[in-house]
């Protein structure tokens, strides 16, 4: 019989990660969030609650010579978070704020934490305070996502002039297959630094990290409808005007000439501390749902619907932490299949990156070639991002124009094979302009490709082995790119 703390804990664990109360000699599955396609046999699932327990299981798998895959909150869809028969960790559990520097601005939390959770304890320590703190920067689209998933991906928000999340890490404590906790930071094991930043989790556990916030600001959302041929000559006069903040979210009617072209161009600029804040209008998780379904079913209405509630939010005020926070449904998928029937699907992201003035061309090839592969986008944006001339395996090799798109995925063989196909049309358009493209939201790009756009990535597996020999730390991506290029 379980103690009243024993059954909470239990509860606590079984609605994080259902799968651990497994029966004995029951298989375990696994899955990402997002597209559903990466479900994955592991041979045990463990949620260590305290630092030293992680030690422990790190430690223990290295005796009996067993992987450790490492996941947080499975948004990833390349298959990185998990590894065939390995031990999963859910590092969901280890979630506490260590400290906070009010005075430098640093605050250290355990790596498991989700970003509400840190904004939530942030803003609650500076409750009484005039000037607060605030994050630069998070993921849009959802919330739910690990520091330490958010470090191992290097991601990036929707700066107009931000470089990747390494811009701000001040340092973190990685625990290697010794079980063995090692800082890094700028000054200290740099090299492991800059490796496992963007390093997918094959370096070691990130337990806690210490990032560096910046002055929380009230900002104004300014909204216009743009054609992609004026993009970069508005993104550029909104950095100008010091806007800080902003994206470009455009047509997915692919019948329409504005198909990639016309879009909602958002952008948010500081104004005064003692504006009030006022955004009345938001959109909530059903409403997001609702969206999506137009954009299953009617796209037209959908980019119709999308930019008339957006025209109606100009002017509107936001913090500029909070205002990062999007509504979104994991189960979005099922949702939309239980309204509107149809094969199994889900949404399968890519980003592209092109130099910033290739833009208008870019989308105007983009659009010509997902109509001729008769593929649907659900969603896209486009974004900056600034030059990151630190992580190894930098996605941000120069200063881009990011493009983003969610394509609906029939999960059938044909129906992936037809995504990947123009996954990789994509980026060769890219490579082409001498873009790039995100290298972990799916393994489809062909392998001369991932050596075009990431000539380091041998140096990048050789590092890996540099600093975990026995390979302690796998995933399933990570075995197909090191069957992909054995030396
Ligand atoms: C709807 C949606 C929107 C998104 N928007 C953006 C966006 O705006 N910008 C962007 O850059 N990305 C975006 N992504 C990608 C997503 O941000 C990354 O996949 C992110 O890392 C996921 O965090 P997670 O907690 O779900 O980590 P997981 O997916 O579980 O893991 C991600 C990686 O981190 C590793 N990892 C996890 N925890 C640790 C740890 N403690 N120590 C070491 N390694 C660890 C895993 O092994 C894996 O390689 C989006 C994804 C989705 C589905």
């Amino acid at each position: 019989m379980l103690t009243r703390r024993e059954f909470i804990r239990t509860a606590a664990l079984f609605a994080l990660a259902p799968e651990i109360l497994a029966e004995p000699g029951r298989e375990i599955w696994v899955n990402d969030v997002h597209s559903q396609l990466n479900r994955t046999r592991v041979r045990e699932l463990l949620v260590p609650r305290t630092r030293d327990e992680l030690a422990e299981i790190v430690r223990s798998a290295s005796q009996k010579g067993l992987p450790i895959s490492l996941s947080g909150c499975r948004h990833s869809m390349g298959g990185q978070q998990f590894a065939t028969d390995s031990i999963c960790i859910d590092t969901r559990s280890l979630n506490r704020v260590i400290s906070f520097d009010q005075e430098h601005g640093l605050i250290e939390a355990e790596a498991g934490i989700q970003w509400p959770e840190l904004i939530r304890t942030y803003l609650e320590a500076q409750r009484h305070n005039s000037r607060r703190w605030s994050i630069a920067q998070k993921q849009t689209g959802a919330d739910t996502f690990t520091l330490g998933g958010s470090l191992s991906s290097n991601v990036h928000g929707r700066g107009l002039a931000m470089k990747p999340l390494i811009s701000n890490i001040e340092s973190f404590n990685l625990t290697n297959a010794e079980g063995k906790s090692i800082r890094c930071s700028r000054d200290e094991n740099n090299e492991l630094f800059r490796a496992a930043i963007g390093g997918y989790g094959l370096f070691g556990l990130i337990g806690t990290v210490t990032l560096r916030l910046v002055p929380r600001q009230k900002l104004r959302r300014a909204v216009e409808i743009v054609h992609a041929s004026d993009l970069p000559k508005r993104f550029e006069e909104r950095i100008a005007q010091k806007f800080l903040y902003g994206d470009f979210q455009f047509s997915v009617d692919e019948k329409s000439p504005d198909f990639l072209q016309r879009g909602v161009f958002s952008c948010y600029e500081p104004v005064d501390e003692h504006e009030p804040i006022v955004a009345e209008k938001k959109l909530r998780d059903d409403d997001w749902l609702d969206l999506l379904r137009l954009a299953y079913t009617d796209r037209e209405n959908a980019f119709k619907r999308y930019s008339d509630y957006y025209l109606s939010t100009n002017g509107q005020t936001y913090w500029s932490d909070t205002s990062q926070l999007s509504a979104y449904l994991p189960n979005y998928a099922q949702k939309l299949r239980e309204q509107i029937g149809g094969e199994e699907s889900s949404l399968i992201i890519t980003e592209i990156y092109v130099p910033r003035m290739d833009l208008p061309d870019f989308l105007a090839e983009a659009a010509e070639l997902l109509r001729s592969n008769r593929t649907i986008v659900i969603y896209g944006t486009v974004r900056l991002i600034e030059k990151d001339d630190e992580s190894f395996l930098a996605w941000a090799k120069e200063s881009y124009a990011c493009i983003i798109f969610n394509l609906l995925t029939l999960h059938t063989p044909g129906g992936t094979e037809a995504s990947a196909r123009s996954f990789r049309a994509l980026i060769g358009l890219a490579i082409t302009r001498g873009g790039s493209y995100y290298l972990t939201y799916h393994k489809f790009a062909k392998p001369e490709q991932v050596m075009a756009c990431y000539p380091q990535f041998k140096q990048f597996l050789d590092l890996k082995r540099k600093y975990d020999p026995t390979e302690r730390f796998q995933s399933d991506w990570y075995r197909y790119y090191r069957k992909l290029f054995a030396t």
